[in-house]
């Protein structure tokens, strides 16, 4: 069951097309339907279908509803265009270039814009990426943090994930189109500024230091007529466990058993990103086939899934 009008979550329309090719994810739900699954579009549970209705139906519910609230940037002059969560931008983009290859309009257009990414992360990455294939005039990337060492700090040993410079796609699209890698690191945005008639006018930021303490005279203004807020992601929606009286963790996350995947709602799981917060592809599918594994334990006494 989708709460949109595909089958895939963020493979279809979150991670864009020149990074995931949709026919690859197409492919997979066709094979599923042949083994006959049956997918559901357009089911927003907690809006659409009840919760407890579904409970009450079914002999067991897995929630994989994913963590798609984001971390928004509530500073002076956030209200008004030229503003937007990174995931308006990249959804509204792959639907329409599915569905029209853009000649529909209904997305936002990084055109000719001056255009300042805010978060230095992955999804950071693809709005670069997105808005060098719109044709932007300029990009600049904003992040909080300091940049990476080159080599791991003492702090970072194996078998840890290596916290170091990389340079990923969209940074080196960026530099091979207008001369320099486009990140900024230890800038925190201030204020969004606007013209007399609302219209974005650009972005005040000012340098902070290694304790993000914010460097006395450091402040600078930059020209931006597109801004985008990719500064991660929060927890999933609520809507749907608050209704269900389902247990959440202190970071927002429906609690639930890493081992049987169980939450605190009898005949109701939880897997990936929904439990987890966001995280991997590779992640989510693994633990997608590990509940199942559970679930048809728990339902059958015995399992031969691996
Ligand atoms: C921009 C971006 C780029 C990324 N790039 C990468 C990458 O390159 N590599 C990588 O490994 N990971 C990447 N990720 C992370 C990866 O996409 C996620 O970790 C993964 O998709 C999580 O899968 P999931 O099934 O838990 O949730 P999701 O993919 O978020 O899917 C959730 C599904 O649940 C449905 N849903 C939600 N609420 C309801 C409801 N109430 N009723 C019915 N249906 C509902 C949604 O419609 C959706 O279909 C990226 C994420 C983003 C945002």
């Amino acid at each position: 069951m989708s709460a949109t009008d595909s089958v895939g979550g963020l493979l279809m329309y979150g991670i864009p097309n020149m990074k995931l090719e949709k026919s690859l994810i197409e492919r997979r739900v066709q094979i599923m339907r042949e083994e006959g699954i049956e997918f559901l579009v357009n089911q927003d549970v907690g809006k659409t279908l009840s919760p407890t209705e579904l409970v009450s139906n079914f002999d067991a519910v897995l929630l994989a509803t994913g963590a798609t609230v984001a971390r928004d940037l509530n500073i002076p002059g956030r209200d008004g265009p030229g503003v937007h969560l990174a995931m308006a931008f990249l959804t509204a983009n792959t639907k329409s270039l599915l569905d029209s290859n853009l000649k529909d309009g209904n997305y936002i257009s990084a055109k000719d814009k001056h255009v300042i990414v805010i978060g230095g992360g992955d999804t950071g990455t693809d709005c670069l990426g997105t808005s060098l294939r719109h044709g932007c005039k300029s990009l600049v990337n904003f992040e909080l943090l300091p940049q990476p060492p080159q080599t791991r700090g003492a702090d970072n040993p194996w078998p840890l994930w290596p916290k170091i410079f990389r340079v990923d796609y969209g940074h080196a699209e960026s530099e091979a189109r207008f001369g320099d890698d486009p990140r900024q690191y230890s800038v925190l945005s201030k204020t969004f500024l606007r013209h007399p008639d609302g219209t974005l006018k650009g972005v005040v930021t000012v340098d902070v230091d290694h304790n993000l303490q914010e460097v006395p005279d450091s402040e600078r203004t930059w020209e931006a007529d597109l801004v985008l807020l990719s500064m991660g992601f929060l927890q999933p929606e609520h809507y749907l466990n608050e209704s269900l009286a389902m247990d959440v963790d202190p970071r927002g996350n429906f609690i639930a058993d890493k081992e049987n995947f169980r939450t605190s709602v009898a005949k109701v799981y939880a897997a990936a990103d929904c439990r987890r917060g966001q995280d991997l592809v590779v992640r989510a599918i693994n633990e997608g086939r590990e509940a199942a594994r559970e679930i048809d334990r728990d339902l059958m006494g015995s399992t031969e899934l691996p």
